[in-house]
């Protein structure tokens, strides 16, 4: 994949803004981790480096710190890293504020942490990927937990990263198919953006949509090579993931790569926190998210006409359903409600639009399912330890964790009988 091409696609972008990306060097092929460190040397990436992962990365990355004689480096292997908490990146920073470069070796959470340190410390941040599981990559946020909740944080994006494809293709199954299931969620992302576009204005590059319709399509055109340990189908994905991870830089705003189904997502993972569950892998729930959204989304085509009003929100409702820790988070969020910019009458006359965007920008829910289970990604809730009732209520409450327009946030606006719209 040719960065520089991409970003020379996009110059003077009709949308008016100046697309870039901090990513300059990116890498995907067979046998890469025996070149880790020919290729952070012909980076540029400075020789001190600070290297973080965990003993699962470690294991499958055999060889890697034989590449990096050239380098000084000082190693930490953490467990099985599952969450990413902002007291480990401020870890990271500490124990690395002697070194100019940190290099993260595996995915997920490990990355996470150390973007975060990499950006706070300003030190130059590479990543060695080991499984092709989110679209995090390439992202410059990071999610990080404090008192059980998530919050993203703004960071830079990585200047190289490196992913043996062999690797990749290894990588457990279930961990392949949430990569799948993070980049569908790019479908409603989309519908959703072209709503806060709509109805209150906000910023929209329809050639960043492109970009990114592109790659959804490319993943979903390899759904049934996912669960085979097939390197070229790993290539595919991972370039997937990166480019939507370089979208959001691009947009400089989360919305070409997450909309209401990651809100959801997260959702479940704070309150399973709060609990001490495992919430599970972010693509996973990502995937699932999506399948429930765009159900619901769905339904709403029955609505040819809608008769709008202002959102009478119920804070007070809203706090039953989020641990009274995060209540400052919650107002935050709400206080000025942010739907108080959308005018209905806005609404009323965008909503043709709204439905053509529900009708061609997602695929049947019959056609998601189907690409789902070709790509072995979970459909059932109960096999992502989910009830229906708590599906319901994520629908219903998480767009309330963000201050962002979506769909699922202004469904209580539209005037229409919301029986059985959020059944799961
Ligand atoms: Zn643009
Ligand atoms: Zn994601």
């Amino acid at each position: 994949m040719d960065l520089q091409a991409i970003i020379k696609s996009l110059e003077n972008c009709p949308c008016g803004r100046y697309h870039a990306f901090d990513l300059k060097v990116y890498e995907a092929d067979r046998g890469l981790v025996h070149k880790v460190g020919d290729i952070l040397k012909q980076s540029s990436f400075p020789k001190k480096i600070y290297i973080v992962s965990d003993e699962n990365a470690m294991r499958v990355s055999e060889g890697i710190l034989d590449t990096l004689t050239d380098f000084e480096y000082e190693l930490k292997v953490y467990p099985d890293m599952r969450y990413a908490y902002l007291s480990t990146s401020r870890e990271i920073m500490e124990a690395a504020k002697d070194f100019d470069g940190i290099l993260s070796i595996g995915t997920g959470s490990v990355n996470d942490v150390c973007r975060y340190a990499a950006a706070q410390s300003n030190k130059a941040f590479a990543i060695f990927a080991t499984a092709p599981s989110m679209d995090g990559f390439a992202s410059d946020s990071a999610p990080l937990i404090e008192n059980n909740f998530k919050i993203s944080y703004p960071c830079r994006q990585p200047s190289v990263v490196i992913a043996d494809t062999d690797i990749l293709a290894a990588a457990p199954i279930e961990l392949k198919a949430a990569g799948f299931g993070d980049i569908l969620g790019k479908y409603v992302g989309i519908v959703d953006w072209k709503v806060a576009n709509y109805t209150v204005g906000e910023y929209y590059c329809e050639n960043i949509v492109s970009l990114v319709k592109k790659a959804v399509a490319d993943v979903v055109a390899m759904a049934d090579k996912i669960t085979a340990c097939d390197p070229e189908a790993a290539k595919s994905v991972m370039d997937s993931l990166i480019l939507t991870g370089c979208a959001m830089q691009l947009a400089k705003s989360t919305r070409p790569a997450s909309g209401s189904e990651h809100v959801v997502s997260h959702y479940w993972e704070i309150h399973k926190l709060e609990k001490g569950i495992w919430p599970d892998f972010h693509g996973k729930k990502v995937g699932i998210a999506t399948l429930l959204v765009v159900r619901l989304y769905k339904k709403l085509l029955a609505y040819k006409t809608i008769e709008p009003h202002a959102e009478a929100l119920d804070l007070e409702d809203v706090f039953k359903h989020y641990s009274p820790k995060n209540k400052d988070e919650i107002i935050g969020y709400n206080v000025p409600n942010p739907t108080d910019d959308i005018d209905p009458a806005v609404l009323k006359a965008r909503w043709s639009d709204i439905l053509d965007s529900i009708e061609n920008d997602l695929p049947t829910e019959e056609a998601l399912y189907n690409m789902m289970v070709a790509a072995g990604c979970t459909t059932e809730l109960a096999d992502a330890n989910l009830t229906r009732e708590f599906a319901e209520e994520a629908l219903i409450y998480s767009p309330f964790m963000r201050r962002r327009i979506t769909l699922l946030r202004i469904i209580s606006m539209l005037g229409i009988d919301t029986e059985g719209l959020y059944n799961c």
